[in-house]
């Protein structure tokens, strides 16, 4: 300590935080912080976050302001803080105010936690008062995004305000000292939220842990059982039993998809799959995401949990009802959507009997109601990194910065794997996956979603950012909602939120490659190198173009992207090439009518499609003559890829053409799929590297569905680096669809003039 220094004089700081500030333990740390220094005044959340009035010698503000932001909650996330010196005003305490209700509501939501150690150390303990309690929490843990129905966050703006908390609860929420100091959901046995066991019809069976045992026998037994979770239904069954999980895939009508499998701990996942430091680390995340992991040979699963794919998707227990389950079932279940096919999973437990009745044989509810669905997340690490392949629970609804001039603007996404976003006080909050708008369902799951965000923050839209595409549904919406529209090119809208995720003004040069894009010539776009920002862009390069037979058909029939390809190339004759799988897929009298369609341009539309170019690839070597989901052929050509192979084929990055005549060639020769296969991915990455150094733009952004693929991405990213390129790729929102509507708040941003609008 030293010589004692003359006291500083008296001062009062007001500081104002902005961030993801509520529910995460914030005003008790402040708090402690405050008695810690000896400082008075108060703490309390706002709609625009949290606010602090300290008061104290100068000196020991100054150590308050700067220690705030080092030792925030490890949930919490500050985006904005800012201070100024006022009068003092003889304050003697320090005390946590009541929330105030404000203006504009600019405060975070925050994402669900997994549970975390101190909460599950103490459901498991016979000791403990919460042994064996499914719904335990704290302020480091537990539901947040899928209970709030208001903001500021406070439990009478959540779903848990039916629930009175006993003495004790209340005790501990009051307690300055305790970890659940102001935890919101704060339950225990007595007083909070209970389970049910429920037969196929909606009858109650058992309640509480006997509900939980009867479950677990139920699984053990092979049924299917949708469980509640934190932000809608799991249907659960055993990974291990082939004939429960056959059943289950016939029910939900989801023939080959792979399931996602929930296991106990990361002891569990290294059983089944090889698991790297990085991925421990994720799966153990309070995100707790899906992780895309590679399988192990042997593992104990049911083949057709995710068949013929090397790869594994696997999440850890992340509240305590399915760490119980999973410790009274001893095996790996798998856990997938709560949903018909690709509708919005079910969050309500009366409307999953009438939904999921056809598919679950028993019901695991509870009555602690689900605010808004939220799938869960699904990521894989890739290039050093956790990379978001869906971006839901735990991820959801954090905000990522957005340059803005302060608009607020709803962009309403693309059309597969929607997720919206609302540009509010100069950040992007960007929706959890709501699915791709095929159904009436995923639309009006969308259109509550666009409801929920709006009046979450208050929100008063000046306009609204929509693909170029005319005939999505999210277009459509747009075009009725009778809020000035902003039509956004759906590549350039790829390139500007892969800016946007890296906080990069640009220019950069987007290599953008997906499936399907509306083009501003009115063709598919879908092989594109985009050189811009977000306010503007120039096609620099594209894929040759080709013809695809019978348009959107070619997305589950690989075989016409190969026939479109080899007609583009080699003319008419290939029409009798049947030494060729995606020629012979086709009957004489099929080849004609193709023919004549692809000559006449009759329901072919020209595409530069990098996703078709892929499909077509994958038909001729022999992987699938049918894709039973978007990209199931075009991910079986990435599997096979023999990484010894270093060779490429010829390929400039836009004419396709030799590429496609030394793959006829090779099959031809009997060469192996798996070096075709590493040729072709070879031969990608050049072309990349061949335009990008024509062009000379020094930042290189990858971005589109294509980019999940980790053997091209990777392979790009190396050779890009090599070449002194600095590549961009997505960290916050994925590269596919689901990554949009933040592209498209981007673009708008720049668009939008603050006095008229232009359109693209
Ligand atoms: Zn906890
Ligand atoms: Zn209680
Ligand atoms: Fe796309």
């Amino acid at each position: 300590m030293g010589t004692r220094r003359p006291r500083d004089p008296i001062a009062r700081l007001q500081i104002g935080i902005r961030g993801a500030v509520q529910g995460v333990g914030f005003r008790p740390f402040v708090y402690r912080l405050a008695k810690e220094l000896a400082l008075s005044g108060w703490v309390g959340n706002d709609n625009r976050g949290v606010t602090i009035e300290v008061e104290g010698e100068r000196g020991v503000l100054e150590e308050f302001l700067r220690r705030v932001p080092l030792e925030r909650p490890a949930a919490s996330v500050i985006t904005h803080l800012e201070h100024e010196w006022v009068a003092p005003m003889g304050a003697t305490t320090f005390e946590i105010r009541a929330s105030a209700a404000g203006s504009a509501k600019v405060a975070e939501m925050l994402p669900d936690l997994a549970t975390c150690p101190a909460c599950l150390a103490e459901v498991l303990d016979p000791r403990d008062r919460r042994h064996r309690y499914p719904f335990t929490n704290c302020t480091h843990c537990g539901p947040r995004f899928s209970i709030v129905v208001g903001l500021p966050y406070d439990r009478p703006r959540t779903t848990m305000a039916g629930f009175t908390m006993c003495p004790r609860c209340g005790g501990e929420y009051a307690s300055p000292a305790d970890r659940r100091f102001h935890a919101q959901p704060n339950a225990c046995p007595d007083c909070g939220p209970r389970l049910a066991l429920w037969d196929g019809n909606g009858e109650a069976e058992a309640v509480g842990d006997e509900a939980l045992a009867a479950a677990a026998a139920a699984l053990a037994a092979g049924a299917i059982v949708a469980v509640k979770g934190l932000g809608g239904f799991h249907l659960m069954t055993d990974a291990r039993d082939e004939a429960a999980v056959t059943r289950l895939r016939e029910r939900k009508a989801r023939r080959e998809k792979p399931l996602a499998v929930m296991v106990e701990g990361l002891a569990q996942a290294s059983l089944l799959c090889e698991v790297s430091e990085d991925e421990s680390i994720a799966l153990a995340s309070p995100q707790a995401p899906i992780v895309l992991l590679t399988r192990r040979p042997v593992a104990g699963l049911a083949n057709n949990v995710a068949p013929g794919n090397p790869r594994l998707g696997v999440m850890l227990a992340a509240t305590p009802l399915h760490h119980l389950l999973l410790r009274a079932t001893g095996f790996p279940l798998v856990a997938t959507s709560g949903n018909l096919s690709e509708e919005p999973i079910c969050t309500d437990e009366r409307e999953a009997v009438l939904r999921l009745g056809g598919i679950a044989d028993r019901f695991l509810v509870n009555d602690r109601p689900i605010a808004r669905h939220v799938d869960d997340s699904v990521a894989a690490v890739s290039c050093g990194r956790l990379r978001l392949v869906r971006r839901a629970r735990g991820f959801a609804p954090r905000s990522i910065a957005l340059p803005s001039n302060g608009r607020t603007v709803i962009a309403v996404g693309a059309h597969l794997k929607n997720a919206i976003a609302l540009s509010v006080g100069g950040r992007a909050v960007v929706s959890q996956h709501i699915g791709d708008m095929e159904t009436l369902e995923a639309q009006a799951a969308f259109e509550h979603v666009i409801a929920d965000l709006v009046a979450m923050h208050d929100a008063r839209p000046a306009a609204i950012a929509h693909d170029l595409h005319p005939d999505y549904a999210t277009t459509r919406w747009a075009q009725r909602s009778g809020l000035p529209c902003i039509a956004v090119q759906h590549h350039h809208a790829h390139l500007a939120s892969c800016l946007a995720d890296n906080e990069a003004e640009g220019p950069a040069l987007g290599v953008i490659w997906d499936g399907t894009g509306f083009g501003t010539d009115g063709t598919v776009w879908g092989g594109e190198f985009l050189l811009g920002d977000a306010a503007s862009f120039a096609r620099a390069a594209h894929l040759r173009p080709f013809r695809l037979p019978g348009g959107e058909a070619a997305v589950r029939e690989p075989r016409r992207s190969a026939l479109g390809l080899l007609v583009a190339a080699f003319g008419e004759q290939v029409l009798s090439w049947d030494d060729l799988a995606p020629i012979r897929a086709f009957g004489s009298t099929e080849r004609t009518v193709l023919a004549a369609a692809l000559a006449r341009g009759t329901n072919s539309p020209w595409t530069t499609s990098a996703g078709r170019l892929f499909d077509g690839v994958a038909a001729l070597v022999g992987l699938g003559e049918r894709s039973a989901f978007e990209g199931q052929t075009a991910m079986a050509l990435e599997f096979a890829v023999d990484p010894s192979v270093r060779d490429a084929y010829p390929f400039d990055g836009s004419d396709w053409g030799p590429l496609l005549a030394a793959v006829v060639e090779d099959v031809r020769r009997g060469v192996s799929p798996g070096t075709i296969a590493a040729r072709f991915h070879n031969a990608l990455v050049a072309g990349i590297v061949g335009v990008a150094a024509q062009v000379g733009c020094g930042t290189v952004a990858l971005s589109g569905g294509c980019f999940q693929n980790r053997v091209l991405t990777e392979g790009a990213v190396a050779a890009l680096t090599a070449s002194g390129f600095t590549v961009l790729l997505h960290r916050q929102v994925p590269p596919n669809d689901g990554g949009i509507a933040l592209g498209q708040l981007a673009v708008t941003a720049r668009r939008l003039g603050p006095l008229e609008l232009r359109t693209e």
